[in-house]
Order: C-alpha cells, then structure tokens, then sequence
C-alpha cells in the first residue's frame, strides 16, 4: 500500500497553509504538510491526514479477558487482541515500549497486513467473545479499531479497548456505538506527573473517563501503582474519589503492582503493602470493586458481593477458579452486580 492509497484519518480538518488540525486525541496536533503528529503515526500528505498503521499488526494474540484487566465483562471468555504500533503517550515506565514506541525512536510502521473482515473472522473461528485493542494504544489506530468493531458488532462480537482514556470527547462519541467495555489507565492524579512523565495532561483524560461512562459504555479503571510517583495516600484518594464521585462507585478499579521497565530498569517494585493501603483507600472513597493487579494469588483478585461479602469469582492470575453469579446477582443476597455478564 503506497502512501496515496492509505486509510485517511478520522477526525481531522483542514487548517491554513496545507495544515490539519487532528481531533482524535487530546494532544490536537496541528500538522505541517510532510509532517507527523505526536504519535509518528498519523501524517499530513498534501493536506490529508492518513494513518499509517492501518492494517499494519505488531500482535495478535487470544488472551483471557482477565488480562485486559476487564474482571466484570463477560468473565471466563477468550477476546482476540491485537496492537499497531505507536503511541501518543511517552510513558518513562511503558511495560510495552518496544512496539508503543518503535514509530517514535526512527523506526519503520510496519507489521502484518491483516484486513477487519479477516480479524473478525479469526475471532469468530477462534471462539473469541470480543476483541480488545490494546497492548499499544487504541486511539491511534483508530480507524483499524473502528473499521474492525462495526464488522464485530454486526456478527455479535463484542468490542473492547484497553487505553490510556487520552481520545477526545468526538472521538469517544464516534467509537461508542461500536465500543462495549474499555480498561482505561489513570495514571496519576497529578497534571504535572502527566506532563513530565507521560508527556501528556491529566485534564483530557478526566473529560474522556466522563464521556465514556455518560456514553453507556462499561468502563474498568487502572491505576499502575509506583513507587514515589503516585503511591502517596493524598494522590491514591485523588484517584479514588475521582472514580467513585464522578464515575460512580460501581467501577471497578484496579491497583496495579509495577515492575522496572523501559527508562526506568532499576526501579524497586511496588510493595504489596502498598496495594492494599491503596484497596482500603479505595474502600473508604466507597468503591464496591477493588482489585489488586500482578500479585497471583492475592485475596484482591475475586469478586466478592459488596452486600453480603460472599465469595462470588474467584480468580488466580487471570484463570477463573469458580464463578457463582448468577444472572448477574448474588446467589447469597440477591444484589445486583453491576457489570455486563451475558
Ligand atoms: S492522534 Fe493525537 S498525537 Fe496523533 S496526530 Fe492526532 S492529535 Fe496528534
């Protein structure tokens, strides 16, 4: 596929001197012609912005959907998971950096050409209940996802994105008719932590978590917990209270153990006491559903009934050991649980 013959992009408009102005994410570059945008994967060729990583793969994997981490959506089910490379995010300790930001240190958007129609067929054949965006960052290779999830919804596949919650609200607005559950990473409640680290703001990603709860969409939200950048009680109840006033107190978050990686190598390892000072944070902001994340094994895992506190999932990793929902409810109590169960 030559440079002509590229997806042009979603969500973008035409600005002076052969410029456009991309829509897509909160970054809202405005791009010179020739040039790129932030990410390295959408450029203006003679005033028309095109993605480069269409139907260009880095990974296709069918992971449980524990993995995302989505816990209350569809429990137990397989969800085909793919990537294009890039990122708009510049995160110091990207666990995934070797394709989030390959685009960005020089190297060539590349990878498998793999067409919706046949993603969704090899969801369907594989037995997969959805398919998840994720690994990289969905938003950037929108159209792909896009493209992909009204194929998906049409053969009752569900959708799912795994992001850092950076789209703007057009483009939430865009992808939710086609968009069931997203795991969105909050990963500070400090702007100047998203700025210095992430090399992104902390506001775009509060205006989009919005938008997508008020679009009806189920929503799971991870905080990767590390040491000395959001690991203090004030930032931990920032979070929380955030989650439980504005998005509700039945999302589910999920307090993340961090481990060195990317620029970051040498860092110690979130302490699993600080993981459930962040649960009880979480429980004292009024969350029903807190999760602790990388720690197999950890009590924090499974579901239990906020109600009647009975065991209702239990999980290991992300193996499912025993699931008593039933139809959605407490098989003890009788509470709903809210989440997208069938
Ligand atoms: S997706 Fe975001 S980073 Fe990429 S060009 Fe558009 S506004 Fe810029």
């Amino acid at each position: 596929m030559d440079m002509q013959e590229k997806r042009e992009a979603m969500l973008y408009e035409p600005a002076e001197g052969g410029k456009v102005r991309c829509r897509l994410c909160g970054h809202e570059c405005l791009i010179a012609p020739g040039a790129s945008g932030i990410c390295k994967v959408r450029r203006n060729v003679d005033g028309r912005l095109v993605s480069l990583s269409y139907d260009a793969l880095v990974a296709v994997h069918i992971d449980p959907i524990e993995k995302k981490p989505l816990f209350h959506f569809l429990p137990g089910t397989l969800s085909l998971s793919v990537a294009a490379a890039g990122c708009n995010f510049q995160c110091a300790f990207c666990q995934n950096w070797q394709i989030s930001q390959a685009p960005r240190t020089g190297q060539v958007v590349g990878g498998q050409r793999v067409p919706p129609e046949e993603l969704v067929a090899g969801a369907a054949r594989q037995g997969c209940a959805s398919i998840s965006y994720t690994y990289t960052e969905p938003t950037i290779f929108f159209e792909l996802a896009y493209d992909t999830a009204r194929l998906a919804r049409a053969k009752g596949i569900g959708n799912c994105f795994v992001s850092n919650g950076f789209m703007t609200p057009q483009a939430v607005e865009t992808i939710a008719p086609y968009l069931d559950a997203i795991n969105v990473d909050l990963k500070a409640f400090r702007d100047e932590t998203y700025r210095e680290v992430m090399k992104a703001r902390l506001g775009p990603v509060l205006t989009c978590l919005k938008a997508l709860t008020a679009a009806g969409i189920w929503v799971e939200v991870t905080t990767l917990v590390v040491p000395g950048m959001n690991d203090s009680d004030a930032e931990l109840r920032d979070i929380a209270g955030f989650i439980a006033g504005q998005l509700g107190p039945d999302v589910p978050w999920h307090v993340s153990r961090f481990h060195g990686d990317y620029k970051m190598p040498g860092s110690a390892a979130t302490p699993i006491a600080t993981l459930h000072r962040a649960v009880q944070i979480g429980r004292e902001a009024g969350l029903r559903y807190i999760y602790s994340g990388n720690v197999p094994g950890d009590d924090n895992e499974s579901t239990r009934c906020p109600h009647c506190r009975a065991m209702l999932i239990r999980r290991r990793g992300f193996s499912i050991a025993a699931n008593r929902l039933a139809g959605g409810k407490c098989p003890d109590c009788g509470a709903e649980i809210a989440g997208r169960w069938e």
